[in-house]
């Protein structure tokens, strides 16, 4: 049986399905660190600016 991967939104803080989800890599500039976190696609919306350029599809279908 195949396990449902959730992860949680790293803006509201709920928990959606990892296919769902956005994944936001976050890094420090001159640095190796980097961190994978997640959102749902509404939430990313509303945080960023009307003229951040988004190259990928974040419309959210529901
Ligand atoms: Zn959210």
């Amino acid at each position: 049986m195949e396990q449902i991967e959730t992860v949680m939104c790293c803006f509201c803080g709920k928990s959606l399905t990892h296919k769902d989800s956005v994944e936001i890599e976050i890094s420090i500039a001159n640095s190796e660190e980097s961190q994978c976190i997640f959102s749902h696609k509404k939430c990313l919306k509303k945080v960023l600016d009307k003229n951040v350029p988004i190259g990928i599809d974040i419309d959210d279908e529901n």
